[in-house]
């Protein structure tokens, strides 16, 4: 398997096409970004830690029978992924208030949410990503009402997992961002899961381990992703 070109070059990674039409590499990058690329930063190991942390959760994905891109780690900061057809919404799914939700709802942070919430966001950094919901899915044709309902599924069934995965390694699974797309007709889950798409509290003292130390400032940001990825077993090689 060779790169063969730069298909697109994203806010924190990269994806080459290779000799294999089936296979794209994602090259992912220090660069890191905040309110819709408003704020930019360089932050060193960001691209390994973040690959490393997404092939650890992605294996682990597979192994609980979820169906995702991830292929094989290439080194310790691309991976080797299916080549999807991308979906433009974003999944999100709640746990405890937190971010958005807050802000729209005058929720108090940390609130816990059950039934966890599910919402679609529409990928659109010049529209600032608004929230849609399965009607405007359906009317645009972004996506048809079975994939909807896949969606909505695996991203609730990837919730299970996790929820116990950071538990075992005392941290609340707060609220995380997928991304699917389409592979041979089947929904499959794309992008990636790292600290940089979800929010991660430690259980005991609700210190913020995710990409909130990016946007509010609280320094230490790779350390506590490196932290988060140790507590739930990972080894990371540079
Ligand atoms: P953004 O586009 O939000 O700036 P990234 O910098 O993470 O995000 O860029 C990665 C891009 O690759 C995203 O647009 C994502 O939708 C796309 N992508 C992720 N996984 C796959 C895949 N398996 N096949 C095709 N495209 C993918
Ligand atoms: N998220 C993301 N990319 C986006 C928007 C949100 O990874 O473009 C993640 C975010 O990190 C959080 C969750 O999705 O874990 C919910 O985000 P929220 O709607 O609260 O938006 P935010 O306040 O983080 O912008």
């Amino acid at each position: 398997m060779k790169k063969t070109g730069e298909l697109y070059a994203g806010k924190a990674k990269t994806v080459y096409t290779t000799d294999d039409p089936a296979l794209l590499v994602l090259e992912f990058r220090n660069d890191t970004s905040a309110f819709d690329g408003e704020k930019m930063e360089q932050l060193e190991r960001k691209g390994q830690v973040n690959n490393q942390f997404n092939a650890f959760i992605m294996k682990a994905l597979q192994q609980a029978g979820i169906a995702t891109h991830f292929v094989d780690q290439l080194s310790t900061n691309e991976s080797l992924v299916r080549n999807l057809d991308m979906i433009p919404v974003e999944c999100v799914v709640r746990n405890r208030a937190a971010g958005s939700l807050v802000r729209r709802l005058g929720i108090e942070e940390g609130k816990e949410l059950v039934p966890a919430i599910f919402e679609f966001f529409l990928k659109n950094d010049a529209l600032h990503d608004p929230m849609i919901n399965d009607s405007h899915i359906a009317t645009f044709g972004w996506a048809s009402e079975q994939e909807v309902a896949a969606m909505k599924a695996l991203t609730l069934q990837v919730n299970d997992v996790l929820t116990q995965l950071f538990a075992d390694g005392g941290m609340v699974l707060v609220d995380y961002k997928l991304e699917f797309g389409r592979f041979n007709g089947d929904i499959v889950l794309g992008d990636e899961f790292s600290p940089d798409g979800c929010r991660l509290w430690d259980a005991r003292t609700g210190e913020k381990m995710d990409k909130d130390r990016f946007r509010q400032n609280l320094g230490n940001v790779i350390e506590s992703y490196e932290e988060v990825g140790r507590r739930i077993g990972i080894e990371f090689q540079s």
